[in-house]
């Protein structure tokens, strides 16, 4: 979103028992945000995958980290809050159930339950500001039409008491919420939000509340036209296509081979339950559902007897209750408990296999681009805490960093480019494990498949090195300590977590206790050994378990246009069942859908949207106390903050002095300097040692265009985090890390370029809008240009040619990657950043000093300037896909434009009103932003998963028009005033204050200038939006569009505006 940004670092969520993965959820909002700095950081930076691949990786809307303006929010005075007694609880309608103190997050929480529906609840209160709520539905689907997912959507379309298009949207203009989503996973449907505001978080609540229990769209037909799927006729001489937000989502997510891979599975390891079909929809099954399914699927799991619902926070806990009792009251108990109960898939009696085929780029080696994986379905019935501890624990084990064990032997082994859908997966009824390859040979399948086995067997009669057990524990405790759930609230994480047992029935407390069974599980391995707790688990779910299904995929070339042409004869047989009046009627019928819309709702229904008030919002902004000053000539900023003991710190090189031709090895250099081993320490050696002495140590370039500069910044960033007491083994480390790391381990190098390249051609299909982000930003700044090189198309086709390169001149590479770490490593430039109390900071300054000193005076080299460029013209990046991204951007500082607060206002209204509408509502396609860098001043336009091409940039091109003509009044105005101040004061813990404020150093903005933006942003008129259409037009007259998409669409648009596009094939 506007103004903020993801930092890698903090996102690290290192939530819960086990850094779980986030299940195969579907998101209301399309999830990545297009925030200008996630194109920046998400560069590189593989020694955090670690924690990429358990966290929670939720989070679109409430990523955190804005570059202008940074702080959290006002804490909130409430007095302690008192806790409803068994009396107040029974006049409201509840009884106690059960009620205990949690003292991992320090929370007192009660479960109650609604007598007259059974609805339960979860009251968890403490002194965390950040308040969540959630209602949570238990939804098994029977078929893959889809029918959760489209109501998901679709109940945020309006409400008995919210009788508008969107509150949801409402919501997400005015609202200073934390987080504000909805998902759909295999078996259930949650709704949470938060806020720190307690008036904002009950406004939050209320809607979300009326949305479930009272919407509109089991009235009316059209909101499910729109989100699920309906016919498109523009013109009865055309042809019918489907149309859907959902239908075009799903279409996205299948033409992503890893999603593919990840549905198979679960379909396969449970043919016979709720879990055999797909709750997010299949495309080609979705037009199947109809409207009356869906309302009585609504009608049957949406009631308070299959809700579970969770608070959490330091608001009133009297006040849920009343807030809830006046929903629940309306009405009576019904079976959906038991209804909706998830049956368990009883295991196989024997292994299984199963072939199928994913669509492939025409290019390249389709031989190599197999992939296999193997999994198990780990138990009948659920585990209890202690073996899904252990489990957990030997997931890390196994799989956790690139040391351990199993991981390390795949990718040695040569057989495959990456890992594929691999570890344990609890959050579901039943847990499985799997394990694959992507990347592999057609002829290499059979030896990947035995490979596994017998790296699992010798793990079961070997057991792990103790060095192993301890980086696993350590890693563990402190993440646990850390409890650092990144931009998402931690209330969240909690919710997710005990949601897990709770929603099959089971005790929603003990997933919030971990601390008890790990002691446990620790005094076993310190008494037995860890081979005596670990080789049974190995033997018993995997290894002797019968239940085990072998998948390939196979590349298909044809099956992406195949599966085009299947649909468009489903279709034409559609239109040729149809008399000339069904047709026309069709075709008025899209025109009245597209009309109705596209016209906005009344002031006074938006009226009904509860909102705060300006005077809600403080006009100031909350500084991070920093304090700048000197050790041994370096400059070292201090942010003195709580963080329970941890020591959080970043150590920053310029890049100023490197060579332009080695800029794309530099996301491989910090690869290798995490992974790759000194003189004296094997890699594995060293990531365990990390892994044991601290929380984590990172390495990652970071540019951004400076505003009012021509000079970009281009920096390293070493990040790294510790017990204050480990401080010393914290920085004896980085400076390991960063000076007596050898570039001598060839294999290893080519493990990380066929990594990077499978990451990357991930990430180009499924995060399109991302590379033809920074592909528009590479030809319109040099701080783009550098970021391309390393994270967008230009790094693809570097790896590519590298790959080649390296058996024939690794002397040649080994040396490069050396000049690029003489060029970095100086005192010269060097910026230190350290967040914890104030005693800390003082206590570990001497472990800095000696830090510092070890480094070089000056880097070898002379200055270099960073101004290169890719040339400016429209570009069309051709992959296998059914859905495109598309782009559209142009520099409006040199059009003139100057930078004003109300431009973020005014660009995230554009996005919530004109884009949303027109892109995503009528045009189907899952997302459409807009972003403005105030760096660097490009204003670019993006879609995410879009049925459309050149009717998108037309869109676009509309928007100063629509700026122009555009009439708010007062309350919209300031709905979009709050929000856009929300984005500025998203919610973070202290990690990433320190972070955010160390990148505003960076990028010289300074406090006095975000004050002046603040107000700018508070004082905006709706006389800023029409002068900012000049601004906008000057991208329609003079922008670059890039896309991301299908070779058909792309001719299409090449022939209806002739050669609009240069193409360039990319997979
Ligand atoms: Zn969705």
């Amino acid at each position: 979103m506007l103004l903020r940004s993801l930092t890698r670092f903090s996102s690290n969520a290192s939530t819960s028992l086990f850094f779980r993965r986030f299940p195969r959820s579907y998101f209301s909002r399309s999830s990545p945000a297009t925030g200008r700095n996630i194109r920046r950081l998400s560069a590189a930076g593989t020694g955090s995958e670690l924690f990429l691949r358990r966290g929670l990786r939720l989070l679109p809307a409430a990523a955190s980290g804005c570059l202008s303006g940074q702080f959290s929010r006002a804490v909130s005075t409430q007095t302690a809050p008192s806790y409803p007694g068994q009396d107040e609880a029974e006049k409201l309608g509840f009884e106690k159930s059960r009620e205990e103190f949690i003292s991992e997050c320090k929370s007192k929480a009660v479960l109650f339950r609604h007598k007259k529906t059974g609805c339960e609840v979860m009251s968890v209160s403490n002194d965390d500001e950040n308040k969540v709520f959630g209602v949570v539905f238990r939804t098994p689907p029977k078929d893959s039409t889809g029918i959760p997912h489209i109501l998901e959507h679709s109940v945020l379309c309006g409400s008995r008491k919210y009788p508008l298009k969107e509150p949801f949207v409402e919501l997400l203009k005015g609202s200073l919420y934390t987080f504000l989503n909805a998902f759909t996973y295999p078996d259930r449907t949650c709704y949470p939000v938060a806020s720190t505001n307690t008036k904002d978080f009950y406004n939050l609540v209320d809607v979300y509340l009326d949305a479930v229990f009272f919407p509109k769209c089991v009235d009316d037909v059209d909101t499910f036209q729109q989100e699920g799927w309906h016919y498109e006729l523009n013109h009865p001489s055309e042809d019918i296509s489907y149309k859907g937000v959902v239908f075009n989502e799903m279409k996205g997510v299948y033409s992503q081979p890893d999603n593919i891979l990840g549905r198979i599975t679960q379909q396969a390891l449970c043919p016979e339950n709720t879990y055999g079909v797909d709750s997010g929809g299949d495309p080609k099954d979705i037009p199947k559902l109809t409207f009356d399914k869906f309302k009585e699927f609504h009608r049957q799991y949406y009631h308070p007897s299959n809700a579970r619902i969770w608070f959490y926070g330091d608001d009133d806990p009297v006040h849920r209750l009343k807030v809830l009792s006046e929903y629940l009251d309306m009405f009576d108990a019904s079976p959906a408990r038991d209804s909706s109960k998830v049956e368990p898939q009883k295991l196989f009696s024997g292994p299984r296999r199963i072939v199928e085929k994913y669509p492939a780029g025409g290019d390249g080696d389709l031989k190599k681009k197999h992939m296999v994986c193997l999994n198990w379905l780990l138990s009948e019935k659920p585990l209890d805490l202690q073996t899904q501890l252990a489990l957990g624990f030997l997931d890390h084990l196994m799989l956790g960093t690139p040391a351990s064990p199993l991981r390390k032997i795949l990718l040695e082994s040569g057989l495959g480019e990456a890992l594929v859908n691999s570890g344990v997966e609890d959050e579901l009824l039943q847990p499985q494990f799997s394990v694959g390859l992507k990347g592999v040979s057609d002829d290499k399948v059979q030896k990947v498949e035995e490979l596994i086995m017998s790296t699992l067997r010798k793990l079961a009669d070997e057991g792990f090195d103790t060095d192993a057990v301890e980086a696993s524990m350590n890693t563990i405790e402190f993440s646990m300590r850390e409890n650092n759930t990144g931009s998402s609230p931690r209330g969240l994480s909690l919710m997710l977590q005990s949601i897990g047992k709770w929603i099959y029935d089971m005790d929603p407390f003990e997933p919030l206790k971990y601390e008890e069974p790990l002691k446990t599980l620790k005094a076993r391995i310190a008494e037995e050994g860890s081979k005596a707790v670990f080789s049974p688990l190995i033997e018993k779910f995997i290894l002797n378990n019968p239940h085990c299904v072998t998948i390939e995929m196979q590349p298909d070339p044809e099956k992406a246009s195949q599966e085009e042409v299947e649909e468009k004869n489903i279709l034409q047989k559609v239109k040729a069942s149809m008399t000339d009046e069904e047709l026309a009627e069709l075709a008025r019928a899209t025109e009245e859908l597209r009309l109705k819309q596209e016209t906005p709702d009344s002031p006074e229904a938006l009226k009904c949207v509860p909102s705060l008030n300006l005077s809600d919002i403080p006009k100031k902004p909350t500084y991070v106390p920093t304090e700048v000053g000197d050790v041994n000539g370096v400059k070292v900023l201090r942010h003195d903050l709580f963080t329970n003991d941890i020591l959080y710190t970043e150590v920053v090189f310029d890049m100023g002095a490197l060579r332009h031709e080695l800029l794309p090895l530099v996301p491989l250099f910090c690869q290798s300097l995490l992974e790759m081993g000194t003189q004296d320490m094997s890699f594995v050696q060293l990531n365990q040692l990390i892994g044991r002495k601290t929380g984590g140590i990172t390495v990652y370039p970071f540019t951004s265009s400076v505003w009012g500069s021509d000079v970009p910044c281009s920096k390293i960033i070493v990040r790294g985090k510790s017990m204050v007491g480990r401080a010393e083994d914290l920085f004896n480390l980085m400076n390991c890390v960063l000076q007596e790391v050898r570039f001598t381990d060839k294999q290893r190098f080519k493990q990380f370029i066929s990594q990077s390249r499978a990451r990357m051609e991930n990430r180009l299909r499924g995060s399109g809008q991302g590379i033809a982000a920074a592909r528009m930003d590479a030809m319109l700044n040099a701080a783009g240009w550098m970021s391309e090189q390393m994270n967008g198309l230009s790094y693809i086709e570097f790896l590519h040619t590298l790959e080649q390169k390296v058996d024939q001149d690794w002397e040649g590479i080994s040396s490069s990657l050396e000049e690029i770490r003489t060029s970095l490593l100086s005192k010269n430039g060097c910026i230190v950043n350290m967040t914890a109390d104030g005693k800390s900071l003082t206590s570990t300054e001497k472990f800095v000093g000696k830090f510092l000193d070890s480094l070089p005076e000056k880097p070898s080299g002379g200055q270099v300037t960073w101004d290169a460029r890719v040339p400016l013209r429209n570009e069309a990046i051709v992959i296998p896909t059914q859905v495109n991204y598309v782009g559209k951007a142009a520099n409006i500082y040199s059009s003139g434009y100057k930078l004003d607060g109300s431009s973020y206002v005014i660009s995230k209204h554009i996005g919530n009103t004109w884009l949303w509408d027109r892109v995503r509502v009528s045009g189907g396609a899952y997302g459409g932003f807009c972003d403005f860098d105030s760096h660097s001043g490009v204003f670019s336009f993006l879609s995410y998963r879009d049925p459309n091409l050149l009717k998108t940039l037309d869109i676009y091109d509309g928007t100063g028009d629509f700026l122009r003509g555009l009439d708010v009044d007062e309350d919209t105005l300031t709905k979009a005033v709050i929000g856009t101040i929300g984005d500025v004061d998203s919610y973070q813990l202290p990690d990433a204050k320190g972070y955010s404020s160390l990148l505003r150093h960076l990028l010289n903005v300074t406090d006095e200038e975000r004050q002046i933006r603040r107000e700018e942003i508070l004082s905006t008129s709706l006389k800023d939006f029409k002068e900012f259409a000049e601004a906008v037009d000057s991208v329609r007259d003079k922008g670059v569009a890039v896309a991301v998409a299908s070779q058909e669409d792309i001719d299409a648009a090449n022939k209806e505006r002739s050669d609009f596009f240069e193409v360039k094939k990319a997979l």
